[in-house]
């Protein structure tokens, strides 16, 4: 096991230099958790552990596993740039060809052994020079630096609707899909019409005997086509792999239109806007048509994209109501028009607490600042991966991160190779322990909420986007110049090895 341990000979001499080995600990074996244990392996270092609080890894990929579940951004570039895949089957993978994906990684890289499963991180301190990490189990294992991988969208969100629990039938979030109920005769409610709802609606919609959708809001949805990727099209991908590189850039360039979209006021606005109302227009029927129409602008809500949703909702069988839900009872739902609508299993689309982050895990820095005081009016950090008076901490995925209609992957690595540059200052002896300062973090929030106005995310709509303050907490610019602000380490704006310890604060 390349665990961590409390060695406190941590140093070794190489032949020419000295030359520290850190000890790292990672929480999370997601897709960003298993990209930093790649990246510390590639960089040299071998004393990193990841603590995986569940029996597998690949985080969102492990635990969503709902019917019709794909990832809307293109395969070809939701993966590894160090790690293309000239296999995948279409041009949306299926969510369990991505979850082999991230597993082939830990194969791949030979990072089994440096993986603890079920093990899940509770507390965090930073005292006497190290994070001490504790687990569920009890135990205490230190290291030099932690990185927290631990997601966005984990956490489920189970709405207090009245009488849940009185139901007769099935009921479960979809990140927590019970597969052991059968649906082939069943008539299913589906709440919510976020990409998950769209996804399992356009999936199961036809395909049993009744569904009823439970619409809160309506999406604006684009209809982008999924293909197979043919046989020739796989060959031609192994011999060449020049081939899936330069299709990773032809894809991130496509992507840079919808980003464009979403940041800032313009013709890509429009066009997308105009596509998704292209779209709806497919629906002839009057009615349904004037219950999917939304009345704010497209991509405030994050976009949906489906060929096939419109299609669905007008399969038989299938229902959109629109009337709020009121309560659940034994047989089904009732909304407030005091309608019952039967039915046996009942799915929650209802999305994710996207503010917890890290938590409910206590971090606790050298000064007795806890993540909770820290991130009391909303998460906030240094540049996305950094947190005053929290030193030695990286974070992967963190607050303001470019997460709006976009590829995770090339963020997470962006933000693993920033930890490595600091990581690999460390090992060269140019500092102990570091964080950045709250001047510049101030500085920088500043930055971000003067820019959220420019945005689609502040128009005017309901979304996990926003935080407390009604502002959006996602990157407001391109992801190249999040990818620019992350080259340099910034040294300038931290505070490095303070004589006192009073200092960090
Ligand atoms: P979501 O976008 O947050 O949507 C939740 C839905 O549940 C909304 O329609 C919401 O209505 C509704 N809802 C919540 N509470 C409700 C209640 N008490 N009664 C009725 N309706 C309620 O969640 P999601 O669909 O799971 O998607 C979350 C994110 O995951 C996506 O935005 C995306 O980033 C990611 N995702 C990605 C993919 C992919 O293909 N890459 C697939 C699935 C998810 P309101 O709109 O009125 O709040």
């Amino acid at each position: 096991m390349g665990g961590t341990s409390c060695d406190a000979t941590r140093s070794r001499e190489s032949d020419f230099a000295m030359f520290r080995m850190p000890s790292v600990i990672v929480i999370g074996a997601g897709m960003s958790g298993l990209c930093m244990a790649v990246k510390l392996r590639r960089a040299g270092i071998t004393d990193f552990t990841v603590l995986e609080k569940a029996s597998d890894v690949g985080g969102t990929w492990r635990d969503n596993t709902y019917p019709g579940l794909r990832c809307d951004v293109p395969s070809a570039f939701y993966q590894y740039f160090f790690d293309r895949n000239p296999d995948w089957s279409h041009f949306f993978a299926a969510g369990d060809e991505i979850q082999d994906y991230f597993r082939g990684v830990v194969d791949r890289f030979a990072l089994r052994e440096h993986i603890e499963l079920d093990t899940e991180v509770t507390r965090a301190e930073f005292a006497e020079g190290r994070w001490r990490v504790r687990t569920a189990d009890g135990r205490t294992r230190e290291a030099d630096f932690l990185i927290s991988a631990s997601g966005v969208l984990h956490h489920p969100v189970v709405p207090d609707i009245p009488g849940l629990d009185s139901f007769d039938g099935a009921w479960f979030h979809t990140a927590r899909w019970d597969h052991s109920v059968s649906l082939a005769d069943k008539r299913v409610g589906v709440v919510g019409t976020g990409s998950t709802g769209v996804q399992i609606v356009s999936e199961l919609g036809g395909s049993v005997p009744k569904l009823s959708l439970f619409q809160r809001t309506p999406q604006w949805v684009l209809p982008v086509p999924n293909w197979r990727n043919d046989r020739l099209t796989r060959a031609l991908r192994s011999r060449f792999p020049a081939l899936t590189s330069l299709e990773y850039r032809l894809i991130e360039g496509i992507f840079s239109i919808l980003v464009a979209a979403v940041t800032r006021p313009g013709w890509q606005r429009t066009m997308i806007s105009k596509l998704c109302e292209l779209n709806l227009r497919t629906v002839r029927d009057q009615d349904l048509r004037r219950k999917l129409t939304p009345d704010y602008q497209a991509m405030c809500k994050r976009l949906v994209m489906s060929p096939s949703f419109y299609r669905a909702v007008r399969r038989p069988g299938v229902e959109v109501i629109t009337e709020r839900i009121d309560h659940v009872e034994p047989r089904g739902v009732v909304t407030t028009d005091g309608t019952l609508h039967e039915v046996d299993v009942l799915a929650l689309a209802t999305g994710f607490d996207s503010h917890a982050y890290l938590r409910p895990v206590e971090l606790v820095g050298p000064t007795g600042r806890t993540l909770s005081d820290a991130w009391s009016e909303g998460p906030r950090a240094y540049r996305t991966v950094a947190l005053p008076e929290f030193p030695n901490l990286f974070l992967l995925m963190g607050p303001h991160s470019p997460v709006g209609n976009f590829s995770l992957v090339p963020i997470a690595e962006v933000q693993a190779d920033y930890a490595i540059s600091w990581i690999r200052a460390w090992q060269r002896g140019e500092y102990t322990t570091a964080a950045p300062t709250r001047e510049a973090t101030d500085d920088y929030n500043a930055r971000l909420r003067a820019a959220m106005p420019n945005t689609v995310w502040a128009t005017g709509c309901q979304s996990w986007y926003l935080g407390k303050d009604g502002l959006p907490e996602v990157w407001p610019w391109s992801p190249h110049r999040h990818a620019r602000m992350l080259r340099d380490r910034h040294t300038d704006e931290f505070v490095v090895d303070p004589a006192q310890e009073g200092v960090w604060r």
